[in-house]
C-alpha cells in the first residue's frame, strides 16, 4: 500500500530547537505526514535516498528583492530557481513604489495586485512580500494590506531621508516618488502598525528597518569623494561607516519603544551595528545579517577589482565578519538572509558612486552556513537550521507550515551532502546574474536535492519541472 508520495530515507534530520535525529520522512499531499525510524520503501511512490546526508528544513530566505532591476516575472523565475540551489524553499521579498521595481507610485490597492499577477506561476519557491509605505496614503492602506492580502511585515529605509544618492541630490522624493520621507513618516508607519497589531493578538506584525543615517552619510561620502583615495569598495565603506548604522538603529529603536511596534533590524553589517541592536533590543525585536556581511572583505574584493559587491550597507572587513559570526553562534542574530537583488555587471560599471547597489546570493544560503558556520566555526546544525529557516518563519507568521521537519509542516526541505566541496562560480548558481562576488570561494556542504511542497524541484545541480511556488498569506 502506498501511503506516501515521497519518502526521504536514511538521512540525518536537523530539527530546529530540538536536535539531530536519524529518521525517515513520509510525505503526502505536500505535507510531512510521518517521521519514523524505518518507513518501508514500498509504502512510497518515490524514494529520495538521503543516506550519509543531512536533511534540513527548507530555508526561508527572508530578505529578497524580486524585480528590483528587471522584469518582475523573469526575475521571479530565474532568481527563485537560484534559491533551490541553496536549499531555500520560501522567499520573502521586499517591494516598494518609486524608482526601480515598477518605476511608479500609487496606492497599493492598485499596485500590489499587479505585483502578485507578475509573479504568479513564475516562482519556484513559495513566496510572500514585505511592503514599504512610501506615502501617507500607503500608510493608511496598512490595515487593508493585512486583512486582504495577509501581508504582516512592512519596511522603512532610514537612509532615503532627504538624500538621493543616485541623483546626488538632496531631494529624495525624486527617488521615492513619495511624500516627506523623514522620521515623522517612520513614526506614522509605526503608529499604524501598532494600532493594527491590537486586532491580531496571535500574530506578529512588524516593521523592518534598513538602518543607515543619511545626514551622516552626506558628510562622510563628501569627505571620501574629496580625499583623492581610490574610489573602491573600501571607500564605499568609509562613506557609510558603522557609525551611520549605530545612529540609525538608536533612532529607530527609540521610536519603536515609544510606539510599541515589533521591529526587524535588517542586514547588520558591522560589530558596532550588532552591539547597538543588541543593546536596544526589546522582546519584540529581531536581528538579521546577510551572507555577504558574514563572508566578504572589501580589501579582498578591491584586490580582485570591480564593483560587483557594492551593496547597502557596505561590505566591511574580516573583523566585522567574525563579530557577526559570533552573533549567529550565540543567537543574538536571529536569522541570516541573502538580500538577493539580481544586478547585472553592466549596471555596476567602473564608477563607484553611480553603480547600482546589490547582488544575488540566495543559492549560497545553506552552503555558506554549512561550510563557514558549521564546519569552520563549529556552529551546531540545529542552530544553522534555526537561523536559516525556523526563526524567520516564526518572526513572519509562517511557523506551523514553514521552518521545521515535523508532522503537519509543508514538505519543504533540502538534502545536503556534507562532503561535497565546490568553488563558487556564477554559472552553478542558476541565477540570471552574470557575475558573483563570492566567485572563487570554496564551500563544503551543498544541497543535492531540494523539495518544495513535497515535490523534488532540484536535484544534482538541475531544476526539475515548472515553477510550483504559491503566494503565502500570513494572516
Ligand atoms: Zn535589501
Amino acid at each position: 500500500m502506498q501511503r506516501y508520495d515521497l519518502l526521504v530515507k536514511g538521512g540525518r534530520l536537523v530539527v530546529p530547537y530540538h536536535g539531530e535525529v536519524h529518521a525517515d520522512l513520509g510525505i503526502a499531499a505536500g505535507r510531512i505526514t510521518a517521521v519514523a525510524e524505518d518507513i518501508p520503501a514500498r509504502q512510497a511512490a518515490e524514494v529520495l535516498d538521503a543516506r550519509g546526508k543531512a536533511v534540513l528544513p527548507g530555508a526561508v530566505d527572508a530578505h529578497f528583492h524580486i524585480g528590483i532591476y528587471r522584469d518582475m516575472g523573469l526575475d521571479a523565475y530565474e532568481e527563485t530557481r537560484s534559491s533551490l540551489v541553496g536549499g531555500a524553499t520560501t522567499v520573502l521579498s521586499y517591494f516598494r513604489t518609486g524608482q526601480h521595481y515598477l518605476e511608479k507610485t500609487g496606492p497599493y490597492k492598485e499596485i500590489f495586485p499587479e505585483v502578485l499577477d507578475a509573479v504568479a506561476g513564475r516562482s519556484f519557491a513559495d513566496y510572500g512580500f514585505h511592503l514599504a509605505p512610501m506615502t501617507v496614503e500607503q500608510v493608511e492602506e496598512i490595515p487593508a494590506l493585512v486583512a486582504e492580502h495577509g501581508v504582516t511585515s512592512f519596511k522603512y529605509y532610514m537612509f532615503y531621508k532627504g538624500f538621493d544618492l543616485a541623483a546626488n541630490s538632496r531631494d529624495a522624493r525624486a527617488f521615492t516618488m513619495g511624500d516627506e520621507y523623514d522620521l515623522g513618516h517612520l513614526f506614522l508607519i509605526m503608529e499604524k502598525i501598532a494600532e493594527v497589531q491590537t486586532a491580531h493578538p496571535g500574530k506578529r506584525l512588524s516593521l523592518s528597518l534598513h538602518c543607515e543615517q543619511s545626514e551622516l552619510m552626506r558628510v562622510f561620502i563628501d569627505r571620501v569623494q574629496r580625499s583623492g583615495k581610490p574610489q573602491n569598495l573600501r571607500a564605499y565603506s568609509e562613506g557609510r561607516p558603522p557609525l551611520t548604522e549605530q545612529v540609525a538603529i538608536a533612532e529607530a529603536a527609540a521610536l519603536a519603544a515609544h510606539t510599541g511596534v515589533d521591529i526587524n533590524f535588517l542586514h547588520l553589517s558591522s560589530a558596532e551595528a550588532l552591539d547597538k541592536a543588541t543593546a536596544s533590543r526589546t522582546p519584540g525585536s529581531r536581528l538579521e545579517t546577510t551572507l555577504h556581511h558574514l563572508c566578504l572583505d572589501h580589501d579582498d574584493l578591491d584586490a580582485r577589482g570591480g564593483l560587483g559587491a557594492k551593496v547597502n550597507p557596505p561590505i566591511r572587513t574580516r573583523a566585522h565578519n567574525e563579530a557577526l559570526w559570533a552573533g549567529v553562534a550565540d543567537g543574538r542574530v536571529d536569522w541570516v538572509a541573502s538580500d538577493h537583488a539580481c544586478c547585472m555587471e553592466e549596471h555596476k560599471g567602473d564608477e563607484l558612486w553611480p553603480a547600482r547597489p546589490g547582488f544575488g546570493g540566495t543559492a549560497l544560503l545553506y552552503p555558506v552556513l554549512f561550510s563557514e558556520g558549521h564546519l569552520r566555526r563549529g556552529i551546531p546544525l540545529t542552530r544553522i537550521a534555526e537561523a536559516a529557516s525556523a526563526n524567520p518563519a516564526r518572526a513572519y507568521n509562517l511557523w506551523g507550515r514553514k521552518g521545521s521537519l515535523a508532522v503537519g509542516f509543508d514538505a519543504d526541505l533540502t538534502v545536503v551532502d556534507p562532503a561535497a566541496a565546490r568553488e563558487v562560480t556564477a554559472e552553478m548558481l542558476l541565477s540570471g546574474q552574470d557575475h558573483c562576488p563570492f566567485e572563487g570561494v570554496r564551500l563544503t556542504g551543498w544541497p543535492v536535492a531540494t523539495v518544495v511542497g513535497g515535490r523534488v524541484a532540484f536535484r544534482d545541480g538541475e531544476v526539475l519541472g515548472e515553477p510550483g511556488g504559491s503566494y503565502l498569506r500570513r494572516i
